[in-house]
């Protein structure tokens, strides 16, 4: 057994910074990744970021390399490709690479990740190849391809587009005739002569021999099921939280996103959550540094024995 005054799981922008605070506030603490880098989301942010105050017009990597920097600077203990096990909250221990983690808070900063669809064949074609979640990231690889994009938000609309640029045929698929995304978008979406719009379509499977080559989908009105050929699909289809591994011991909405009060507090004693995992109103790497510091400051106080943050 290790012993920790703060364990902070995930290392986005929100669990860096609890871990810089428990540090200026004399707290020990030790941040776990499970994955071989430290950056969550910050990684996959390709374009350059123009409103983190400070340091303006770097990529999302570029942002992670300054907060690194800063941690190493500091000679702070984070661990990557540490995938917890088992996590029990009410005890604050948590089962690490099969050597039990206790720690007097823990701080949950695992975020949330590009949502899947969950149908047969997304598994396969994400690992073989043929399946994309980030048109900024693959689009060269589709040049010249007919490829279908599916969701009726920002994203997939933001993708449709980037792909008609470089691709003969473009299908948006939704599964109702309501998109969320901005009208001027879905406007100049509908002007595109290679985007071919679908709605009320349902994807049910994504088939092919070796690679991709037709989604089946099933229209929610009649349920008629049909195939569409293509060598491409990009699934953007929002986003979801990173709370598996607790569910049932800790408060959550119905989406799964844990939740908090104004403290970053959890429904247990010392759990506190931040970031996007918390789904909070403004899902931003501003936001997420504040509640680092807003959980960290919380439980300095708690652990000093004063009463929480007026
Ligand atoms: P989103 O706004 O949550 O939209 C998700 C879309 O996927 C919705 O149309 C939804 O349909 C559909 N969907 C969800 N689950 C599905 C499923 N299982 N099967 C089929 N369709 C499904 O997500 P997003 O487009 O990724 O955007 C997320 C946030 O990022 C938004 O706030 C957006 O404005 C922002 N964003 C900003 C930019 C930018 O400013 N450059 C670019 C991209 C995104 P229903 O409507 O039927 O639920």
């Amino acid at each position: 057994m290790t012993n920790f005054d703060v364990i902070i799981l995930g290392s986005g922008p929100a669990g860096m910074s609890a871990l810089v605070w428990c540090h200026s506030l004399g707290l020990r603490g030790v941040l776990l990744e499970r994955n071989a880098e430290l950056g969550g989301q910050m990684l996959l942010m390709y374009h350059r970021i123009l409103d983190y105050p400070g340091l303006p017009g770097l990529t999302g990597a570029e942002m992670r390399d300054q907060f690194v920097a800063h941690l190493n600077e500091l000679q702070l203990d984070y661990r990557v490709g540490c995938l917890i096990e088992e996590a029990n909250l009410q005890e604050r221990r948590l089962l690490c690479d099969g050597d039990w983690l206790e720690a007097d808070a823990i701080v949950i900063a695992t975020g949330a990740g590009k949502r899947k669809l969950g149908i047969p064949g997304e598994n396969r074609f994400s690992i073989q190849g043929g399946i994309s979640y980030s048109a900024t990231r693959d689009h060269s690889l589709y040049a010249g391809k007919r490829v279908c994009v599916i969701g009726g938000g920002d994203s997939a609309v933001e993708n449709a587009l980037i792909l008609s640029r470089i691709c003969p045929q473009v299908t948006l698929l939704h599964r109702s005739d309501q998109f969320r995304a901005r009208p001027e978008w879905f406007a100049e979406a509908q002007a595109t002569s290679n985007i071919t719009i679908l709605t009320h379509a349902e994807p049910r499977a994504i088939e092919g021999a070796d690679r991709v080559e037709r989604i089946v989908l099933e229209d929610v009105r009649t349920h008629d099921v049909k195939a569409i050929e293509t060598e491409g699909v990009f699934i953007r289809v929002g986003i979801a939280p990173n709370t598996g591994l607790f569910r049932g011991q800790i408060e959550m909405d119905d989406a799964g996103y844990i939740k908090t009060d104004q403290r970053q507090q959890t429904s247990v004693g010392m759990i506190y959550a931040i970031g996007d995992v918390c789904r909070p109103p403004c899902s931003s790497m501003a936001t997420a540094v504040g509640h680092g510091a807003i959980a960290a400051k919380e439980i300095a106080l708690l652990r000093g024995g004063a009463s929480s943050i007026p």
